[in-house]
C-alpha cells in the first residue's frame, strides 16, 4: 500500500469526535476539492505491506481502539486495503474509513463504519458520488456534506430528504469548510461558512442532521499536519 503517515490523534469528525484514534492515511487521490486540507497526500508517501501496517497500528494502540483509513482517497487502493481492513477487525479495533463515495464501496467489510463525504456544488468536485454507493451504506455508517454556502446547503437538504438518508444510517452530518491556508488562530473564523448561519439554516428546515465542526482545528493549529 502506499501510505503518506501513519499517526495516533484525537477524532476531530463524525460520531466518533472526541476518541483517540489512529489515522493510516493513504496516498493518492482522483479528485481535487478546492478547500482540501490533504493535498500533500497526492503523491510521494511510502510503500508498505498490509502486516507492516498492522505492525504499526498496533505499536500505536495495543489494545485495540479506533482506527481511521483515510487519504486522499483510500478506495484507490482497495485490494489491499480490502486485506488490511479485515485484519484490523479480526485483532478487534473498530475501523472508520473515509471516501468520497466516487469509487464502488460494495465490497468494504460490513463491519466498516463507513464516513461517506458527498460532494456538493461548490467543492470543485460536484456530482461524483457514485449513486449505486446508496444501496452499501448500512445503518452502521455516516454521510458528510461539507459546505461553503447557501447553495451547497440546499443540495445537501434535498439530496438528504430524496433519498431518506436520516433513515439509512446512523448519522447525516453538515460540516463547514474550512480555509485551507488557515493558520494561527483556532476558532470559527477561518471556516467559509459561518457555523452560527449553518444552524440557523437546520434549525429553521428541521434538516436531520448533525452539525460538526473539525475539533482537530481548534485543538491546534490548522496548519499542523498529523494531528
Ligand atoms: S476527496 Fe479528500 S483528499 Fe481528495 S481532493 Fe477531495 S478533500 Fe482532498
Amino acid at each position: 500500500m502506499q501510505i503518506t503517515e501513519i499517526y495516533k490523534s484525537i477524532q476531530g469528525e463524525s460520531t466518533f469526535a472526541g476518541l483517540p484514534c489512529v489515522f493510516v492515511r493513504l496516498t493518492g487521490c482522483n479528485l481535487r476539492c478546492s478547500w482540501c486540507d490533504s493535498e500533500y497526500t497526492f503523491s510521494g508517501g511510502q510503500r508498505m505491506g498490509v502486516e507492516e501496517v498492522i505492525d504499526e497500528v498496533e505499536q500505536l494502540s495495543p489494545r485495540g481502539g479506533l482506527v481511521e483509513i483515510t487519504g486522499g482517497e483510500p478506495m484507490l487502493q482497495e485490494r489491499e486495503l480490502v486485506a488490511a481492513i479485515e485484519r484490523l477487525l479480526e485483532d478487534g479495533y473498530t475501523v472508520l474509513l473515509e471516501t468520497s463515495g466516487e469509487r464502488p464501496l460494495k465490497d468494504v467489510p460490513k463491519r466498516v463504519v463507513k464516513v461517506v463525504d458527498v460532494k456538493c456544488p461548490n467543492s470543485g468536485a460536484p456530482d461524483t458520488f457514485r449513486m449505486e454507493n446508496l444501496e452499501a451504506l448500512t445503518a452502521r455508517d455516516e454521510v458528510k456534506f461539507v459546505l461553503r454556502d447557501r447553495n451547497d446547503y440546499e443540495f445537501a437538504r434535498d439530496f438528504v430528504s430524496r433519498h431518506q438518508l436520516a433513515a439509512r444510517v446512523n448519522a447525516v452530518l453538515f460540516s463547514p469548510a474550512f480555509r485551507k491556508d488557515a493558520a494561527g488562530t483556532r476558532d470559527a473564523s477561518h471556516c467559509l461558512l459561518d457555523p452560527r448561519e449553518l444552524a440557523q439554516w437546520m434549525l429553521a428546515d428541521g434538516v436531520p442532521a448533525r452539525l460538526g465542526l473539525q475539533i482537530h482545528k481548534f485543538i491546534w493549529d490548522p496548519a499542523l499536519k498529523g494531528v
